[in-house]
Order: structure tokens, then C-alpha cells, then sequence
């Protein structure tokens, strides 16, 4: 095993004798915050395995929490490819962000795109949706389903909520994928019928985001 010498040689500090640190929740994989460290922060969070770092406002060695009592417990360290910045992953007690966010990075700059939101086939299904219900073409079940009105969409997510229920009681998998995936659909549909996009839904989950049942009293629901 290399010395603590060893280690910190690793690391690229700059001209102010900082480094960049990137600090990821170790449970929830989301990224917490960004800060810096001096060579004396990142070694004490090497011996003690407390985030810690140097805070350029103050001035001072920075164990985070110290204060606020929403302590990291470090659960890995990394270096990145041209050691010049640090990735501590952590087991963070209570918010990350001073202003009571878990995350300090809650301010969108860019979202993803129209029909984005949600990756992959649900964003692409909610798409399809969206222009059935603009052109109603001739023949189209959405445009079908659309004309018996919203009750007779919610009455599908009913309906589809107990098939999915009934498949998962039978342990029968084949059925449950199938049942799941009519869940989706419909789903989608009520929100397409609502105005409800998949963004709207990605951003209620990303919030959700390590708010983790494991890491506190915090329930979602
Ligand atoms: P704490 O280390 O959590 O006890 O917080 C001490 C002080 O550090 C706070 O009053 C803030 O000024 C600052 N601080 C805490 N957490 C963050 C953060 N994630 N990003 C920037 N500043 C922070
Ligand atoms: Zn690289
Ligand atoms: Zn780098
Ligand atoms: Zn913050």
C-alpha cells in the first residue's frame, strides 16, 4: 500500500495550492457539491475519512458539517486521469447545500430537450402521443381512446394498475413486463392529456434523489 506521501504525489494542486473536489453521494450516486482542497484538507480527509476541505471565503480548513452537522463520511477518494481534481464519494448526513438542498446543483442552466426528460422509449412514446392528440389521425387508437374524453384514459390507468398488480401477485413475469408496459402507456397518455411533460416527471425524480429513506427521517409520497 502506498504512504499517505505517495497518495497525495498523486494530486495536481494549482498555483493557490488547491484542488478541485467533486463530491458524489456514494448510496444515491447523485452529484452534492464542489469545493476545493488544500493538501492539509484532502490529508485529513484521508486519515480520518471526514469530507473536508479549504474554504477560500474563510480562508481555513473546512471539515464539512462542522457547524451544520451534516457531516460526510468518505466512503472512497479518487483522482482523476491528469490528477487535477478529486472525487470524494461520501455517505452525507442531511443536506449537502447550505441552503437545505441535498444538492448544490438544484439551478438548472439547460434542460434536456422537448420530449426529453425521460431517456429512451418512454420520452419517445410520450412524443408519439403528443402528435396523435395534435392531428388525430384516422384509425389511431389515441385518437380513439382521446375522443371517450380523460375518464376514459384514467379509466385505462385503473385498469391497468390492476392488471399489473394481479400479474406481480401470480409472480408471473411475462405478464407483469406486458401489464407494466400498458401502465406506462396509459400513464403517458394522462399526462399528454393533462399537459404534464416527461420533464416535469424527470425533475420530481432528480429531486428525489438522495433523499434515500436509509439516510433519514425524509419520506417521499
Ligand atoms: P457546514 O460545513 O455544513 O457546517 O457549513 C459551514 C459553512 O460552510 C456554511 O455556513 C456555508 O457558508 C458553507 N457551506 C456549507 N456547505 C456548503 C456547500 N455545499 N457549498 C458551499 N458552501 C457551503
Ligand atoms: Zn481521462
Ligand atoms: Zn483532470
Ligand atoms: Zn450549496
Amino acid at each position: 500500500p502506498d504512504t499517505l506521501e505517495a497518495l497525495l504525489a498523486r494530486v495536481q494542486f494549482d498555483e493557490r495550492g488547491l484542488v478541485p473536489v467533486v463530491t458524489q453521494d456514494a448510496l444515491t450516486g447523485a452529484v452534492l457539491m464542489q469545493a476545493y482542497a488544500s493538501r492539509e484538507a484532502l490529508e485529513h480527509t484521508l486519515i480520518s475519512r471526514e469530507g473536508t476541505y479549504y474554504s477560500r471565503s474563510r480562508q481555513e480548513l473546512w471539515v464539512k458539517g462542522k457547524t451544520s452537522g451534516h457531516v460526510q463520511r468518505v466512503v472512497s477518494v479518487h483522482v482523476d486521469c491528469d490528477g487535477d481534481s478529486v472525487l470524494y464519494r461520501v455517505e452525507q448526513t442531511g443536506p449537502a447545500c447550505h441552503t437545505g438542498e441535498t444538492s448544490c446543483f438544484f439551478t438548472p442552466l439547460l434542460e434536456s430537450g422537448e420530449g426529453g426528460g425521460l431517456d429512451g422509449v418512454l420520452g419517445r412514446v410520450y412524443g408519439t402521443i403528443s402528435e396523435r392528440l395534435r392531428t388525430l389521425p384516422e384509425g389511431s387508437y389515441v385518437a380513439r381512446l382521446h375522443a371517450g374524453g380523460l375518464d376514459r384514459v384514467l379509466k385505462k390507468v385503473a385498469e391497468e394498475s390492476g392488471e399489473v398488480l394481479l400479474a406481480a401477485k401470480n409472480r408471473d413475469g411475462a405478464e407483469l413486463a406486458t401489464e407494466v408496459a400498458d401502465l406506462f402507456f396509459h400513464t403517458l397518455f394522462a399526462m399528454a392529456e393533462v399537459g404534464v411533460t416527461p420533464g416535469d416527471v424527470a425533475r420530481v425524480l432528480e429531486g428525489r434523489e438522495g433523499k434515500s429513506g436509509l439516510k433519514g427521517p425524509k419520506e417521499v409520497g
